[in-house]
């Protein structure tokens, strides 16, 4: 193989580095599978299409790479000493559209989760990934309480007057 790529292989190459199938993305399907979790692989519906959708706990989750998407003060975010400009140009976009996304997916009342590669690393894995297992149960518990008290705690008046949309959540 040759030392010196044109922009096409370079491209391509990044493109399949990025793909859909990359180890961290795997550990943490891995993961969630062996621990009963069910999800969705890639929405096409959703913006950004999360890695995972959690319907049930009513979660997506992102599994991202640090140096695509600009994981501040992580050393595998290294900007390349060549062609700095333009990679600085285009994680800064990456990073404004994830954000953009996030926000979207908030308001239409999804949790979002971002596991970063790093987090994957053999050293720390294990707790990330029993922290990520904590927060989804956390969340689910959390959803049935907020549930339990707009019936039980709330007069009824109050209730009514209540518009269903202020919880802004889906179904
Ligand atoms: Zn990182």
């Amino acid at each position: 193989m040759a030392d010196r790529l044109t922009k096409e292989q370079r491209h391509r190459c990044m493109a399949a580095i990025r793909g859909k199938d990359t180890k961290p993305e795997m550990i943490v399907r891995k993961f969630l599978f062996g621990r009963g979790f069910r999800f969705r692989l890639n929405h096409p519906r959703l913006p950004g299409h999360p890695d995972l959708v959690l319907r049930k706990y009513r979660t997506v989750i992102f599994v991202n790479g640090c140096f695509w998407h600009g994981h501040e003060c992580c050393k595998y975010y290294r900007l390349p000493k060549t062609n700095t400009a333009f990679w600085q140009n285009k994680i800064e976009r990456n990073k404004r559209r994830d954000k953009e996304e996030q926000s979207c997916l908030a308001t239409m009342g999804w949790h979002c989760i971002t596991v970063w590669e790093c987090q994957l690393k053999p050293k720390v894995r294990e707790r990330t990934l029993e922290s990520l297992a904590y927060t989804l149960n956390h969340i689910y518990l959390e959803d049935r309480k907020v549930k339990t008290y707009d019936i039980s705690d709330e007069s009824e008046t109050l209730m009514a007057a209540e518009p269903e949309e202020t919880y802004g959540k889906p179904e």
